[in-house]
């Protein structure tokens, strides 16, 4: 089978290799990969952000049908559609395994990092763990659910904003648009979308975002929130950038809660007096249990939430890491594996 694996120097590129798949073991099943959405996860593993892992097959958005199972597999049958996530699988008895925190099992596997992705025509999965995909959900739109829909569904879910609140999300490329949907039409929520990128503001605004910021061209965007809703009661950052998380913790109200989700190499300031006075919380988020991505992929199969996908070849790899370099991905690459 073809599979886009990171090469031996781990230098940001993958290579098109013919690989051989082992044999299914006890608790697997095969999955005949229909498609894999590119992250900028993946480059971050292609690069070795998170240590070097030459010759690992990558991508943790697929979508695929199981070909086959062990004779031990109940939980799947053949025939089923399933995803493939960055959850890969987690030990299933510990602490956060058995209180509905299993992404951050200390004993995690991640798909496309520490085990084989999806990037590949072929994937062996952990038949538990492989969440099955409803009817009625475009597979290529159900990749992008994987990762960036559970991601930001399960944000606003820490959030625990109510109905009729004002969040924010602040950067709504990718993830961030995702967050104004769920946010929007699932929540309920009242949206400001914040970003320096006048196109994408757009783009959230047409998914329903209320109000739009940016926060280029405006002086102090976190006094303009308290200024025009009184405060956020929640906000959600999406953007790499240490100045959004300080302009998060600035826009909330009292007992507000600041929900980290980008990933910035920098820390964030934050007065203790503020945090202490006025309650606020800073929490992070990481993906999405199983539940939460049976939950995410009902409501995009309901039509509440819209991926923005484009369909490429898995030639294309590297290509796509590199327009992802320029900031030129608007919604998300997804490759066909069977073109
Ligand atoms: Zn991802
Ligand atoms: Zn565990």
């Amino acid at each position: 089978m073809k599979a886009a694996v990171v090469n031996q120097s781990s230098d940001g590129q993958v290579e098109i290799k013919e690989l051989k798949l082992r044999e299914l073991e006890a608790g697997e099943a095969l999955v005949d990969v229909v498609c894999c959405g590119v992250c900028h996860t993946d480059l971050h593993v292609a690069k070795g952000d998170f240590g070097k892992v030459p010759g690992r097959v990558i991508g943790h958005e697929g979508i695929g049908v199981v070909s086959k199972i062990a004779d031990d597999v109940t939980s799947l049958k053949v025939g089923d559609r399933v995803s493939i996530a960055w959850f890969f699988e987690g030990c299933g008895v510990c602490e956060y395994c058995i209180t509905g925190k299993e992404t951050f099992c200390r004993s995690v596997k991640n798909a496309g990092f520490s085990v084989d992705g999806a990037m590949a025509e072929k994937c062996i999965v952990t038949a538990d763990y492989a969440v099955k995909v409803p009817d009625g959900l475009d597979s290529y739109q159900a990749s992008s659910v994987t990762c960036a829909g559970v991601t930001t569904y399960k944000a606003v879910k820490v959030a625990d904003v109510k109905a009729g609140q004002w969040i924010v999300i602040f950067g709504v490329g990718g993830l961030g648009n995702l967050a104004v949907q769920y946010a929007k039409k699932v929540f309920n929520a009242k949206v400001i979308a914040v970003d320096i990128n006048d196109d994408k503001l757009q783009l959230a605004k047409e998914v329903g975002a209320d109000k739009i910021y940016n926060s280029a061209k405006i002086e102090d965007v976190a006094a303009k929130i308290q200024e025009d809703v009184g405060g956020a009661y929640a906000a959600i950052v999406t953007a790499v950038s240490k100045v959004a998380f300080n302009q998060a913790v600035n826009s909330l109200r009292a007992t507000g809660k600041v929900v980290a989700v980008g990933l910035p190499p920098e820390t964030m300031d934050l007065s203790i007096v503020k945090t202490v006075l006025d309650g606020i919380e800073v929490i992070g988020s990481l993906v999405g249990t199983r539940q939460d991505l049976i939950e995410a992929f009902q409501f995009a199969a309901d039509g509440l939430v819209v991926p923005v996908v484009h369909k490429r070849k898995l030639s294309e790899v590297n290509e796509i890491f590199a327009e992802m370099e320029a900031g030129k991905i608007q919604g998300r690459m997804v490759v066909d594996m069977q073109g």
